[in-house]
């Protein structure tokens, strides 16, 4: 290796550009072979590092979200029942509800494909440079509560009101303590208007106050949320039990 292409790699180390300082020599190559000028080879390199750069920040951004499972629009299989409606879930891919800070709020009974769709719009999110949180609501009120004790709850605020879309998966499972479920609409006050919320919940909406309690915390919680929202219903059998039936009948 000449002393200049030494030199030249402790640059680009410097200036923390790993992908141009992997591929300079051979781009250089290439650029000479087939007669590009120097700007044209600049180009190249950069381009390199720039696509590298966005592959690593949506990585980072995924391994941020602490999704439970990879699950992607792909693997959904809409034929498989009624609703969601395909085209919609598509359209909510692009994204468009998190600049306009819409709410989503997935509805239906257990198994319906609720938090695989959840997921996979978390995911595509992430991939197209937006910060996402996955919680399990439970997981959520637990860190809320925690943090209340150990007065840290300000910092996970400010953390929390920094993503772009949280998840709040399965409200209502398990009916949530007074000063969880008060934390938990604290955080969907403040919410409101300034980051999307993905509710997935088997609770219909008429329940909320009987499962939640407190009729003026739960009714205010429930305006914020389904004001300026998409709801996304789910029907139908569980897919679980829908596939453990088809492998059955393929065994047999
Ligand atoms: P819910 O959150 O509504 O209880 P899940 O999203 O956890 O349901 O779905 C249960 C399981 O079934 C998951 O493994 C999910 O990937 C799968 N699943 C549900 N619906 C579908 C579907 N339409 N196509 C493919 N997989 C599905
Ligand atoms: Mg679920």
């Amino acid at each position: 290796m000449s002393k200049s292409t030494v030199l030249l790699k402790h640059h680009l180390k410097q200036l923390k550009l790993p992908t141009m300082l992997s591929e300079c020599e051979k781009t250089a190559a290439g650029a000479a072979k087939a007669n590009l000028d120097h700007l044209g080879y600049l180009l190249q390199l950069c381009e390199l590092e720039l696509v590298d750069r966005e592959r690593r920040a949506a990585e980072r951004r995924l391994k941020a979200a602490k999704l439970p499972a990879s699950k992607t629009r792909d693997e959904f299989d809409f034929s498989a029942r009624p609703s969601p409606n395909k085209p919609l879930v598509l359209q909510l891919v692009a994204g468009d509800w998190i600049d306009k800070r819409e709410n989503l709020l997935l509805v239906g009974p257990s198994g319906t494909g609720k938090t695989h769709v959840a997921i996979a719009l978390a995911m595509a999110a992430c991939l197209a440079g937006r910060k996402v949180r996955f919680y399990r609501v439970t997981e959520l009120i637990t860190t809320l509560l925690e943090a209340r004790d150990e007065k840290s709850l300000l910092r996970l605020r400010s953390q929390l009101a920094k993503q772009d879309v949280v998840v709040l998966d399965e409200l209502g499972y398990v009916p949530a303590s007074k000063a969880g479920a008060e934390l938990l609409f604290d955080l969907i006050g403040q919410a409101y208007e300034c980051q999307s919320l993905v509710v997935t919940t088997n609770l219909p909406f008429e329940t909320w106050i009987e499962v939640l309690g407190s009729e003026r915390l739960t009714g205010a919680a429930l305006d914020r949320l389904t004001h300026r929202s998409v709801i996304l219903e789910f029907h139908g059998e569980s897919y679980r039990l829908q596939d453990a039936r088809r492998r059955r009948r393929k065994r047999s």
